[in-house]
């Protein structure tokens, strides 16, 4: 398998490269590669240092957000970040098969999955429903805090963030092994859409 990084970092030195290439996307200035050599010597194998699961929008891709490139993230989209079998099943397969030390659950501000949550449960038909209902737990919890319009929103949105690591902990054996091990590391995060930026949520950093 061609390996194009350096091999062994740790969850937190993958995360720093991670905050470095934030930093660039917020002050625009984009790490230059050579895309076409990247891809050939890609063909082989991957192997990426983190795993990200993030949101489906548009505004919101990690391998830009990160300026990272071809073969550097294992990438997870999925609206709002719900969790399935197979979004749960891909997450394990990049810690038990590709062996990342990392990986980071990246929401975002403004999100409309999670607006949709807080503002229009009842409004969800067909398979979105599946989505909003993942949410609604934690907008009945921000609920509780007493926020309400925009401030509420992002209540939900940082609980429902917190909510998927512990999830993830307890309905997979894979990550919650990789993680008692030493061998995985998960940070939580969130992508604030004016400034650029990501900032840590709840970290064990
Ligand atoms: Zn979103």
């Amino acid at each position: 398998m061609t390996t194009h990084s350096e091999p062994g970092l740790t969850g937190r030195q993958v995360w720093q490269k991670l905050m470095d290439g934030n930093m660039r996307f917020v002050q625009g200035y984009f790490r230059g590669r050579d895309l076409l050599d990247l891809r050939r010597s890609l063909a082989q194998g991957q192997k990426p240092e983190a795993a990200i699961l993030c949101c489906s929008d548009s505004r919101v891709p990690a391998e830009i957000i990160f300026d990272q490139s071809l073969g550097d993230l294992f990438v997870v989209r999925t609206a709002g970040l719900v969790l399935d079998p197979t979004s749960i099943g891909s997450l394990e397969y990049a810690v038990a098969h590709l062996h990342v030390p990392l990986l980071v659950i990246k929401g975002h501000e403004g999100c409309g999955a999670v607006t949709a949550a807080v503002e229009h449960p009842e409004a969800a038909h067909d398979h979105i429903c599946a989505i909003v209902d993942q949410i609604v737990p934690a907008a009945v919890q921000a609920r509780q805090t007493g926020k309400n319009g925009h401030d509420l929103i992002e209540a939900t949105t940082d609980i429902h963030l917190k909510s998927l690591e512990e999830t993830l902990f307890r309905v997979s054996p894979i990550i919650r092994a990789a993680v008692d091990r030493g061998r995985l590391e998960i940070i939580v995060a969130k992508y604030y859409l004016d400034a650029g930026q990501v900032q840590p949520l709840a970290s064990t950093f």
